[in-house]
């Protein structure tokens, strides 16, 4: 086929006869697509794989069970003709074309009168994307796999436009969606495909101040970015507040996506957000993210668990319950939010039983550019990090996995703060 003779077109099979004369491999994967949309099968082959042979027993296709013969085409929109004989697939084109009705030929494309493209298809998204590449159908198949990739990245604009009073043009006017988005720690790489998907085709995005906030730079100039940044200890836009607006958003029939810092879940409202839009009757999805419980100490080398030195991990607010959490050298405390406490916090759980000499890491703006991060003991971190001047965002871990980070040695050697691992 020469991409020259090609008129691209999508075709409504639904409910008209397209006959299929062989009964392999390639007969039945076309037997499916047409059966998925909606498309009246005749297959005609003496012999059917057993996916064919299964179809044919629930009655979702009509079966000759013989070799092709002239009449077999009668009442068909549509032909495809895949027997592994060049001859027969031959007589089959001479037949369609004679009836005017057109015929994907799987043994020649040149004798073909369409052609099947590679497919990748959204359907929630009412996407679909169809490639032909000429003779070369690896080809389309390895763009459609770029495109597919591409599309699921969120990395193409996926987003809808409608009419400003919110009616969509697939039905009446309906409130829109809101996806709880888990951004990760920070850097662009570490949200989730289905994150970026929901963000390439949100209306307004709700941003804190954690989070891949560079991602905000890859949007159309026409999405609404609503900042709520939360500072530490400073809230500027109360949680209620954003319950109000992503419900608001959502009844105004826009996408709404609400990028959150690390996981919706761990310590980030998302409950709450998630309750609140259920109750205005919002459709709601909420897509993980990549804590920065566990990825914050990963980006300087410390695993929180570790076979032989930590069995488990608690995460935690550095507030005075740290006390109650299981004690043991062999169990991580992970410990987010109030860096301003640590004094306090080392010293409770020092009372609270843990050796004075427990290894601490304090690791700042993980992922981002002001990543560093500072060691000590729980006897001594609330000094070093004073003294370090460290700032929120931090991430406080506590327990012998510590000792794995890539800058405790130096530290131990020289006693003071390290930098970027
Ligand atoms: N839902 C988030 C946590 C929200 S609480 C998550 O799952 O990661 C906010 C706290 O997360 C901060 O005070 C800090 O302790 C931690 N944090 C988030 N991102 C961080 C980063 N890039 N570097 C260091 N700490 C971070």
């Amino acid at each position: 086929m020469d991409v020259s003779d090609l008129y691209p077109l999508g075709l409504r099979v639904r409910g008209r006869l397209v006959v299929v004369v062989g009964g392999g491999p390639v007969a039945g994967r076309r037997v499916r697509g047409l059966l998925d949309a909606g498309a009246q099968v005749r297959v005609v082959a003496p012999g059917l794989t057993d996916h064919l042979a299964a179809l044919v027993a629930d009655g979702a296709v009509e079966h000759r069970a013989r070799e092709y013969a002239p009449g077999d085409l009668d009442g068909a929109w549509l032909v495809h003709t895949a027997t592994g004989v060049p001859a027969v697939d031959a007589a089959v084109a001479d037949a369609a074309d004679a009836a005017r009705t057109f015929c994907v030929v799987a043994s020649d494309a040149a004798a073909a009168t369409a052609w099947v493209p590679a497919v990748t298809e959204l359907p929630e998204e009412q996407v679909t994307v169809a490639v032909h590449a000429g003779r070369d159908p690896r080809r389309a198949v390895r763009l459609r796999d770029g495109i597919a990739a591409a599309l699921e990245a969120g990395e193409l604009p996926l987003r809808r436009f409608r009419p400003s009073d919110g009616s969509r043009d697939d039905g009446g006017p309906s409130p829109g969606r809101v996806a709880l988005v888990g951004g990760g720690p920070g850097a662009p790489g570490l949200v989730t495909g289905r994150g970026r998907r929901l963000l390439a085709r949100a209306d307004v995005v709700v941003v804190d101040r954690l989070g891949p906030r560079s991602l905000l730079t890859t949007l159309a100039d026409d999405v609404e970015v609503v900042d709520v940044g939360k500072t530490s200890g400073n809230h500027p836009v109360p949680q209620e507040r954003i319950n109000e607006l992503l419900v608001e958003h959502a009844l105004a029939g826009r996408d709404v996506v609400r990028l959150k810092g690390g996981d919706p879940y761990v310590f980030g409202r998302g409950g709450e957000e998630l309750a609140a839009c259920r109750a205005a009757g919002i459709d709601v999805e909420v897509v993980p993210g990549v804590t920065s419980a566990v990825s914050v100490p990963a980006a300087v080398g410390i695993p929180v668990t570790h076979r032989g030195v930590a069995a488990g991990f608690s995460v935690l607010t550095a507030h005075e319950a740290v006390a109650h959490v299981p004690g043991g050298a062999d169990h991580t405390l992970v410990l987010l939010m109030g860096v301003t406490r640590l004094a306090r916090t080392a010293e409770v759980l020092v009372t609270a039983g843990r050796p004075a000499s427990t290894p601490v890491a304090v690791v700042e703006d993980g992922y981002g550019p002001r990543q560093r991060a500072t060691f000590g003991t729980l006897g001594d971190i609330a000094g070093r990090a004073a003294a370090a001047g460290v700032q929120p965002p931090a991430v406080t871990v506590v327990g012998d996995v510590v000792r794995l980070a890539a800058g405790w040695a130096s530290h131990s050697a020289d006693g003071q703060a390290v930098s970027r691992p």
